[in-house]
């Protein structure tokens, strides 16, 4: 069977092999994670730059197996995007946050919350009908949902979804583009992504404000992502240097270790009542 090939694979390369039968195990324990009930949602928030009202937080999904600690999602989505486990985690994702949302301290705006969608989903046409599904269960006056996409979303099939896309934001939902600038930005149909929201990654921001080029690049995509009525949100915002910088850049909000790392439900619900701009 499939499982068996790859053992032999590991023992052919054993440079790779730790890496690989790492890869097996996660593929074998992530089926049954959801059940034993080891996933659960860690909240980070989204700062206005301007005067750091919280205006949201972006879920990010956190396993826990026992005896092993936490598996960070780098290792284990990639698995589950090959292993067709993705779909059904991320509709876990999307129903957990929104009622956790619903429950947070509400201040007088709306507050958002991202859910990060893979590259497939964004590529099926049922994505609209399932995320109504979710938003009748668990929709809130008070609580914005933002789809979180890469650009890879965009690249099998442009046209179904920019469709799938143009469907969401018409049922309110916005569209922020994740990890903007790594790899697969195609300028060409720039214009025509149905797009609210553009991130920069981090891999900019870590080197601001001392990389002139890293500034360059970050003014071009603010400057970018304005021109086409997007607001632009920085990730990785780690010291004062970089927010004077991205303020200065006009950029709209921020994320990063410097204002707090992702939390568990109870102690971002904690945080919110506690923070003081
Ligand atoms: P991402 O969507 O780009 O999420 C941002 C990552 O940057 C998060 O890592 C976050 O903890 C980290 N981060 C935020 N601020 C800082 C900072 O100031 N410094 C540093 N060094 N890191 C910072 P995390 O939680 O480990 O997630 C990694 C990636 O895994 C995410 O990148 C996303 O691509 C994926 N992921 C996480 N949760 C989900 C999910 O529910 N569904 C899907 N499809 N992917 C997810
Ligand atoms: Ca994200
Ligand atoms: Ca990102
Ligand atoms: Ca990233």
């Amino acid at each position: 069977g499939r499982q068996t090939g790859q053992r032999i694979r590991f023992a052919a390369d054993s440079s790779n092999e730790w890496e690989l039968s790492e890869h097996w195990d996660i593929e074998v324990e992530l089926s049954g994670a959801q059940q034993r009930d080891e996933l659960s949602l860690h909240y980070q928030p989204k700062l206005c730059a301007g005067n750091l009202r919280v205006c949201g937080a972006e879920a990010l999904m956190r396993w826990h197996l026992p005896g092993r600690g936490f598996i960070p999602p780098d290792r284990f989505i990639p698995v589950a995007e090959r292993g067709g486990q993705i779909k059904q985690l991320t509709l876990w994702a999307l129903n957990v946050a929104l009622r956790q949302a619903n429950a947070w301290p509400h201040q007088t705006e709306r507050l958002g919350i991202a859910v990060n969608v893979p590259a497939e989903m964004v590529a099926q046409d049922d994505l609209p009908d399932l995320i109504a599904s979710s938003l009748e269960l668990w929709g809130h006056e008070y609580v914005q949902l933002t789809v979180e996409i890469t650009e890879r979303s965009l690249l099998a099939d442009p046209q179904r979804s920019f469709r799938v896309l143009s469907e969401l934001r018409a049922m309110g939902v916005r569209i922020a583009l994740d990890d903007f600038g790594t790899g697969y930005s195609c300028l060409a149909y720039f214009k025509d992504i149905p797009a609210d929201e553009l991130k920069i990654d981090r891999s900019f921001v870590r080197n601001l404000p001392h990389d002139a080029a890293s500034a360059d690049i970050t003014a071009l995509i603010i400057d970018l992502a304005h021109r086409f009525g997007m607001a632009v949100v920085a990730e990785g915002v780690e010291d004062l240097p970089a927010l004077d910088m991205l303020r200065q850049l006009g950029c709209d909000e921020v994320q990063g270790y410097l204002f707090a790392k992702p939390m568990g439900n109870p102690e971002f619900h904690d945080w919110l009542k506690g923070w003081t701009p």
